[in-house]
C-alpha cells in the first residue's frame, strides 16, 4: 500500500506551528523578502537528494544537473559544488552554467532546435553539444570552421523504446527530440569523416517517473542499445548518458521513487557496459529529483470570500506565478499540489478553494482542500514547487509584479 503524502512535507520541520524553511519561520521569511508571493528553495533539501542519489546509485556514475528545472543562478551555483557536471537547454542556461566554476568539459547541451548562435557559443566554450540531426551536424561545422576550434559532439538518440509510465515521454516512437536510432550508424560514420570530438552517446526517454522497475527496464534498454550503438562509433565513447527521468511524489497516492533497486540494477549491469565499452563514463541527468523538493511558493491571502456555501481563499499569487500548481503545465486531469497555511500548520480544518487574482477561472491553486482555517494575511505554501515553477510559469500574464525568488 502507498502511503498518501502528507499535508506538511517531511523534507521541511514544524516549530511553534509555523513552517520552517532555511531555518526561518515562512513570517520571518516573508519579511526577509519584503513581500510576497515568493519562490524559497532550501539548500539542505537540495544537498539532502544529492546524498541520497550517492547513497544508492553506483560511485562511478556521474551526475549531471539538468538546468532547466530551476535555473536560479545561486541554485546553479550551489549545485556546482554538489554534482559532476551540467546539462542545458538554452544559451541562458549556457551563461549561468559558465558562471559557475564548472569546467566546459562536463557540460552538455541538448535541445531539438538549437540557434547557430547556440552551436558557435558551444563551440567556443567547450561544451560538448548533443547533435539532434544530420543538418545540425552541418550546422556545427559550419560554425566551427568560422571559429577556428574543434567542436566536441554527442549524438542525442531517439530510442527505439520508451519509458513506461513516464509523466512525460520524450523518447521512443516519431520525436522531434534526438536522431532516430536506426539513422545513428549513417550519422556515425559522418562524424568519423569530420574534425570533430566525438563524446559518446545521450540517450534520454522520460521524465517525472516514480516507478523504479520502468526506469531499471529503459536503464537495461539503453545500456543495450549504447553498446550497439558503439560498435559503429568512429572513435572511442567517453561518455554515455543515459538520462534520469527520477520523479518526485506530487498528489496523494505517489510515494518517494525507491533508488535502491535502480541502484543495484546498475551494479550488475555496468560490467557488461565495460566488456563493450571499456572506461566509458555513465552519466545520470536530474533535474527535478534534485531540486523540486527544495522549494515552496509562498503567497498570502488577500481575500476570504464565501460564495453560495462554498469559501475561497483568494490570494496574491496564482497560475501566472506557478502554472505547474494550477494544473495547466502538461497535467490531464488537474489535481491539488501539495499545500499548507504556513504560519498555522495545525488547527481546526475547513474545506476552501484556493485561488489567484487573475480573471480567469483556469486561477486555481488548489480546489477544495481539507486546511486550518485561515484569514487575510495568512501565508498560503505549496510544496514541490522547486522544479519547474517560476521559470515555467506565464509572468507577463495580467501584468502584475513576477514572484521574488531565494536561496535559503
Ligand atoms: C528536461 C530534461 C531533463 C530534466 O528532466 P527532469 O524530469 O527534470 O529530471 C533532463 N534531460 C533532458 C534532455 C531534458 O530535456
Amino acid at each position: 500500500m502507498k502511503k498518501p503524502i502528507h499535508t506538511v512535507m517531511n523534507q521541511f520541520s514544524v516549530q511553534d506551528n509555523s513552517l520552517i524553511v532555511g531555518g526561518m519561520s515562512i513570517k520571518d521569511l516573508a519579511i526577509k523578502m519584503g513581500r510576497t508571493p515568493f519562490y524559497a528553495y532550501d539548500k539542505q533539501v537540495i544537498a539532502q537528494k544529492v546524498e541520497t542519489f550517492k547513497k544508492f546509485i553506483p560511485s562511478r556514475i556521474k551526475l549531471h544537473y539538468a538546468i532547466k528545472a530551476n535555473p536560479m543562478p545561486d541554485v546553479v551555483q550551489f549545485l556546482s559544488g554538489l554534482v559532476d557536471g551540467f546539462d542545458l537547454a538554452s544559451l541562458g542556461e549556457m551563461n549561468v552554467a559558465l558562471d559557475t566554476s564548472m569546467p566546459s568539459e562536463k557540460i552538455s547541451f541538448a535541445g531539438p532546435g538549437k540557434r547557430q548562435e547556440e552551436l558557435n557559443a558551444s563551440i567556443m566554450a567547450g561544451v560538448t553539444i548533443n547533435i539532434e540531426s544530420s543538418h545540425e551536424l552541418t550546422r556545427i561545422i559550419a560554425g566551427a570552421e568560422t571559429i577556428g576550434k574543434k567542436p566536441r559532439v554527442a549524438i542525442r538518440v531517439n530510442p527505439d523504446f520508451e519509458l513506461k509510465s513516464s509523466g512525460m515521454k520524450m523518447g521512443g516512437g516519431p520525436k522531434q527530440f534526438g536522431i532516430d536510432t536506426e539513422i545513428v550508424p549513417e550519422v556515425l560514420k559522418d562524424i568519423g569523416k569530420l574534425d570533430v570530438e566525438f563524446m559518446g552517446f545521450h540517450i534520454f526517454s522520460g521524465s517525472q517517473n516514480l516507478s523504479a522497475e520502468a526506469i531499471i527496464e529503459a536503464h537495461n534498454k539503453t545500456l543495450d542499445l549504447a553498446v550497439r550503438l558503439s560498435e559503429h562509433a568512429p572513435s572511442v565513447v567517453k561518455k554515455l548518458n543515459i538520462g534520469g527521468g527520477f520523479g518526485i511524489p506530487y498528489f496523494p497516492g505517489e510515494s518517494h521513487l525507491d533508488l535502491a533497486p535502480i541502484g543495484k540494477n546498475l551494479e550488475t549491469i555496468l560490467p557488461k557496459l565495460d566488456e563493450s565499452i571499456p572506461g566509458v563514463d555513465v552519466i545520470i541527468e536530474l533535474g527535478r529529483y534534485l531540486v523540486g523538493e527544495s522549494g515552496v511558493y509562498v503567497c498570502q491571502i488577500i481575500e476570504k470570500k464565501i460564495s453560495r456555501g462554498e469559501t475561497f481563499l483568494i490570494v496574491d499569487g496564482g497560475l501566472h506565478h506557478h502554472l505547474a500548481a494550477s494544473g495547466n503545465f502538461g497535467q490531464v486531469i488537474r489535481k491539488n499540489y501539495p499545500v499548507a497555511i504556513g504560519n498555522k500548520i495545525q488547527g481546526k480544518n475547513e474545506t476552501v478553494s484556493i485561488v489567484g487574482p487573475l480573471c480567469t477561472p483556469l486561477d486555481i491553486l488548489g480546489s477544495k482542500m481539507d486546511l486550518p482555517k485561515a484569514e487575510a494575511g495568512d501565508f498560503v505554501v505549496i510544496f514541490q514547487s522547486g522544479a519547474y515553477g517560476y521559470t515555467a510559469s506565464p509572468h507577463a500574464f495580467l501584468s502584475h509584479p513576477p514572484p521574488l525568488q531565494i536561496l535559503v
